[in-house]
């Protein structure tokens, strides 16, 4: 395995030029071998960053200027929204669009996420391909085991690889993939002055998490797509979302979410999702009316699915005769 190398500093060569690596804000030996792995699962190359949320940052700060207008999918990461909205004050334009629709004509940057957190729409890729502006794909909860944004039309794939990436709630990271030599220049020299990069431990974090990846992802879909199933069927449910893949389900209850959110054993209460160990939280209270006041989002890790459909039920408030599956 590539060693951890936190060193921030390279000598220069014999003739006092610099090697590949000189300065780790720039690169870093762990951070390219971990981009290299990351970029052949998606098709083109890599970068890594301190955040998925770093990730966003640069590539708005690689590609908009004030008078751009980001066209982003309703319902995308709340936090990527709340971060475009702000940055309205330096003469961006954002307009929210449904992205299972066309996205508006006038847009310099389409951004999609595939599927969109938490409310579990897939972009139309048809009308994304055939759009004029940038395209950027938040790809976050397909994996690159489900979906190769690049291969549908996306010009930048970003990761929060804090989540199914490094799959083990222990690294914050982000990451982009693109083709286009002038589109990576420019966002490796942004990440580079702006300081955007990765740590060594959480590049390495990626490259362990890489090794088990579709491993985790299909299970994960097994296990959410039964869930998904029988969660459906229950009393209390009112709604269920799931795109057929992914370890991410997203339902309605009818009550006070929090109750329910709150009385699971197995899975824990706690924000993200995307690791082994599976997580739910409401989502209403961060975001508002713009998600259902019920919604709960349920992340599904790698325990049995009957341990997990049991913490649920009784979560739900009680069994529902016939539906043990
Ligand atoms: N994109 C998606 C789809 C996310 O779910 C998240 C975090 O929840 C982010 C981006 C931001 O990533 P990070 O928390 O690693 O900054």
């Amino acid at each position: 395995m590539e060693p951890v190398d936190r060193s921030t500093i390279w000598p220069y060569d014999e003739r006092g030029e610099p090697r590949n690596f000189y300065y780790s804000r720039y690169a870093h030996p762990t951070g390219a071998a971990a981009e290299r792995a990351l970029g052949e699962l998606e098709g083109g190359e890599a970068l890594l960053y301190a955040s998925g949320m770093a990730a966003v940052t640069s590539v708005v700060l690689a590609f908009a200027s004030p008078g751009t207008t980001i066209a982003v999918a309703e319902g995308a990461y709340f936090g990527t929204t709340v971060l475009l909205r702000d940055l309205e004050r330096w003469g961006l334009r954002i307009v929210e669009f449904d992205q299972t629709h066309e996205p508006p004509d006038d847009a310099d940057v389409v951004w999609v996420e595939a599927p969109a957190n938490p409310l579990l729409t897939l972009p139309n890729w048809d009308a994304v391909r055939g759009h004029a502006g940038l395209k950027v794909c938040d790809a976050t909860v397909a994996t690159p085991v489900h979906l190769r944004a690049l291969d549908e039309g996306a010009d930048v794939v970003l990761h929060s690889a804090t989540k199914y990436l490094t799959g083990h709630h222990d690294a914050l990271l982000g990451a982009t993939v693109a083709r286009d030599a002038d589109k990576l220049e420019r966002l490796e020299w942004v990440r580079g002055h702006a300081g955007t990069q990765a740590s060594p431990d959480a590049a390495y974090a990626l490259l362990r998490g890489l090794e088990t990846l579709e491993a985790r992802v299909r299970r994960q879909t097994e296990t959410a797509t039964e869930l998904a199933r029988r969660l459906a069927g229950h009393p209390r449910v009112t709604r269920v979302r799931y795109p057929g893949f992914s370890g991410l389900v997203s339902f309605d209850v009818d009550g006070d979410p929090r109750a329910v959110e709150t009385a699971t054993r197995v899975i824990v209460n706690a924000t993200s999702l995307g690791a082994v160990r599976s997580t739910m939280e409401s989502r209403h209270r961060w975001e508002g009316d713009r998600i259902p006041r019920g919604l709960l989002r349920l992340s599904v890790g790698l325990e049995d699915a009957d341990e997990l459909w049991a913490d649920l039920e009784q979560a739900l408030g009680g069994a529902q005769q016939g539906d043990r599956g």
